[in-house]
């Protein structure tokens, strides 16, 4: 959770078809299950059919929000979905998204990504005027926006609007007989065009255009409008000139699935790499390389063929524990950890051990595996993390705590490994990183600097 208010670190996904009758719900419902990983808090599915918006929507994962039945009615021209990730919104489900509202200009639904960083400010003043927000999120700050707007003109509206905005955020719009997709100035989060014969599709990753066949087509750009019709004609432009690209590198680092491609570069290659630079840095003799799965597989693989020190599943994570509602005593506490992940004795007794992890946020994940693989029979276990120390929090979107949580703004490396209790400890620097994906420019990779 961060502490700029409601952090909406989502995956959003949407298709225009020339007709309907193509079954956009069940293409859409098959995206967000692709994107499920950005978000298991809510999913919602907003589909025009006609001048009608059907929207259906709820609290939980894709596969339990929907159904065949509910999938059938979900049919029209354009669609938009979006699965949201859980935070300090709660579990409620009034900040499920799409939001479907009806302005002067006409139906609009919209989902969102990202984290706009002066909400607080926007909405006092909406208030003010006379606003009344129907959820916590800030992704209805837009349709405020526009809805106070003086001009008559829908896409003017929503270029004055999006100029308000200030921080992270990524939507995804249907108005009139459009689907629209918009990008801030920054590019923080991802999303991307492909096409699927005569639909177009804009998803979050890539991923999931490819889980429904469709072809990728280029990324969205910095402040991009992109309006695109039935036929598939799509109108770009701009919201301001002035673009700075700073794509978060937690996307490449954790957030993304491993099959996504940003730029060219796809995710699994890059934590490879990663792991390559960090095996590089190691300096001990080691046995076998575990990664933490599933966020360290991709880098240990590359730690593994550059070190020469064999690959083990040493550590088996149980995919099927959804949320636990286990309130822990000490004893039962252990179990927890251990239904998600469980060190596999056989491989582990008696070994030297390199586990590898994508990250170190407040040292929990690693200190509880670093004791469960030494209780499974490990004579060392070595820690190699294939990003920086997080010191920063993140006001844009990525669900990081505050400051004083961060473990590695209290503690100096050597304090942190023998907190966790590994024998050593490595993390890439900000430039090992940078230079893993030395492909793609522009980054933003501020939590890992005292800026
Ligand atoms: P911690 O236990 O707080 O040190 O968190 C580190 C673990 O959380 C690592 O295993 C990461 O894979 C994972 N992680 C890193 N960033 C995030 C994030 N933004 N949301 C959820 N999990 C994360």
């Amino acid at each position: 959770m961060n502490n700029t208010g409601m952090h909406e670190e989502c995956g959003i996904f949407g298709i225009i078809s020339p007709e309907n009758g193509r079954k956009l719900g069940n293409l859409t419902y098959f995206g967000l299950y692709a994107l499920q990983h950005r978000g298991q808090e809510s999913a919602g599915i907003a589909v025009k059919n006609g001048s009608k918006i059907l929207c259906h929507k709820n609290v939980g994962l894709v596969s339990e929000v929907f159904n065949d039945e509910i999938l059938q009615k979900l049919d029209g021209e354009t669609s938009i979905g979006h699965v949201r990730y859980s935070t300090s919104g709660g579990s409620s489900g009034i900040n499920a998204q799409p939001i479907v509202s009806n302005l002067k200009f006409g139906n609009i639904a919209l989902s969102h990504n990202g984290n706009i960083t002066n909400s607080e400010k926007l909405k006092f003043e909406l208030e003010k005027r006379g606003a009344i927000f129907q959820t916590d999120a800030d992704s209805e700050i837009l349709l405020h926006l526009i809805a106070q707007s003086d001009t008559d003109d829908f896409y003017t509206a929503l270029n004055e609007s999006l100029k308000k905005l200030e921080g992270a955020f990524c939507f995804l719009i249907i108005y009139d007989d459009k689907l629209i997709a918009v990008k801030d100035r920054n590019s923080t989060r991802p999303l991307c065009v492909g096409k699927l014969k005569d639909k177009t599709v804009i998803s979050s990753e890539s991923c999931a255009l490819e889980m429904i066949d469709a072809e990728f087509i280029r990324e969205i750009e910095p402040a991009e409008v992109l309006v695109v019709d039935k036929s598939g004609n799509m109108k770009t432009s701009k919201f301001t000139p002035e673009t700075d690209k700073k794509f978060c590198i937690f996307e490449y680092i954790y957030f993304a699935r491993p099959d996504s491609v940003f730029w060219g570069v796809d995710v699994h290659s890059a934590r490879k790499i990663m792991g390559e630079k960090l095996a590089e840095k190691f300096k001990f003799n080691a046995d076998i390389v575990i990664p933490v799965p599933d966020s360290g597989i991709s880098a240990a693989l590359g730690f593994s063929a550059k070190s020469k020190i064999p690959y083990e599943k040493g550590i088996i994570r149980n995919h099927y524990i959804g949320r636990t509602f286990i309130n822990p005593t000490q004893e039962l506490r252990n179990m927890k950890v251990k239904m998600k992940l469980n060190p596999v004795k056989s491989i582990i007794k008696g070994k030297k051990v390199v586990l590898v992890d994508d990250s170190i946020v407040r040292g929990t994940t690693s200190r509880k595996l670093v004791r469960l693989v030494k209780e499974a029979g490990a004579v060392e276990v070595h820690v190699a993390i294939s990003s920086p120390p997080v010191i920063s929090p993140c006001f844009l979107g990525m669900d990081t705590p505050t400051c004083d949580e961060l473990i590695a703004n209290s503690m100096s490396i050597n304090e942190i490994a023998e907190h966790i209790g590994a024998d050593s400890l490595v993390y890439l620097s900000v430039e090992e990183l940078v230079e893993s994906i030395k492909e793609v420019k522009g980054f933003c990779t501020k939590c890992f600097c005292n800026e």
